[in-house]
């Protein structure tokens, strides 16, 4: 998430904020829980500083991931492509072609110049920008897109401050580019204002495709920085709603982390041990490990396991007598989530 800023020292010049310098130095790793309360979070998420530390998280990863942190892998269908772009240093942004008419849109640019060397080299027209939140590893390439793409329309919430937003959306709105029909689900949890966009495959005889941004990841979940973990597990049902055969397009690359954690929790599940195995593999040839089906999440992400009994048990959880079963889901998600912070903080 936006806490890999952290782990630089930041920029000389910090103007009327240098008071600032010596609490932010002494940050330790990246990765710590902090409440959505915490001033560091409020720094990065509301002020300029967040944009400092963005672009010196940029120009880090230039230097060290020259070709990404990652080998993307496009996957087609007959008249669409999608193209992961591995940007910074485990975000990734994503190019949709509408092959027919060369019309595409991106999701989550945060990398300008990584997004606009893929729509040179794919020779398409840059329609739209969908942003799933306003954190700058998801949005920072707005500005520049934009400038180099005038008539690029801008998509996301107005609940969430995404930089030169053109067309803010409401829950279950949809929008085209060329044939390809995009449909935003308001998730609120890890911002007030985050969303996904599912894109309809239908047309293309394709399974949909969720871009999930900081919601989901391959056997993850995004910090509910601005949400109870209530509002957070409404947004997760709402993607698992989307139905087992939807492809998974997350915003970063935390298989492996994700995984490992998991098979900490659930000591015996076969499903997870065998994509532990495979995403092992895959990222020992630096491969990217998306996607994954919504069906196959639920087998091993804890996330959205919060009503199986084994990973209950695991936790120490009961139900207790007259809970309301998506509260306990609540305190298990929460469970999982305060352990999930434990283990990264170590
Ligand atoms: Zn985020």
């Amino acid at each position: 998430g936006p806490w890999q800023a952290w782990a630089y020292p930041p920029p000389k010049s910090m103007g009327r904020n240098s008071q600032l310098q010596p609490l932010l130095v002494s940050t330790p790793q990246q990765c710590l829980p902090l409440p959505s309360q915490s001033l560091l979070y409020s720094l990065y998420a509301r002020t300029r500083l967040g944009y400092l530390f963005y672009q010196r998280q940029v120009k880090k990863a230039r230097e060290r991931y020259p070709h990404g942190h990652s080998v993307p892998q496009p996957y087609c269908f007959p008249g669409v492509k999608i193209l992961p772009i591995p940007v910074l240093s485990n975000n990734y942004s994503y190019l949709v072609i509408d092959t027919g008419s060369s019309q595409a849109a991106v999701i989550d640019p945060s990398d300008p110049l990584a997004v606009q060397a893929a729509i040179e080299q794919e020779g398409v027209i840059l329609e739209a920008i969908f942003c799933t939140h306003k954190h700058w590893d998801h949005s920072g390439g707005n500005e520049v897109l934009c400038q180099q793409h005038s008539s690029c329309r801008v998509y996301g919430s107005a609940l969430d401050a995404i930089p030169r937003l053109t067309n803010p959306l409401a829950d279950r709105e949809t929008v085209t580019v060329g044939r390809l029909t995009f449909e935003a689900l308001a998730t609120p949890g890890h911002t007030v204002g985050h969303m996904v966009y599912v894109l309809d495959g239908g047309p293309f005889g394709s399974p949909p495709c969720l871009f999930s941004g900081d919601l989901l990841f391959l056997a993850g979940c995004g910090r509910p920085f601005e949400g109870s973990p209530e509002t957070m597990l409404a947004s997760l049902d709402v993607a698992v709603g989307l139905g087992e055969d939807t492809l998974l397009w997350p915003g970063h690359e935390y298989a492996l982390e994700c995984l490992t954690f998991a098979s900490l929790l659930e000591l015996d599940n076969p499903a997870l041990e065998q994509k532990l195995q495979w995403v092992v593999q895959q990222r020992q040839e630096k491969r990217s490990t998306c996607p994954s089906t919504l069906g196959e999440e639920q087998t091993y992400n804890p996330f959205l396991r919060t009503h199986q009994p084994e990973l209950q048990e695991a936790l120490g959880l009961w139900q207790a007598g007259g809970e309301d079963p998506d509260a306990f889901r609540a305190r298990v998600l929460k469970e999982v989530r305060r352990r999930k912070d434990l283990y990264q903080a170590t």
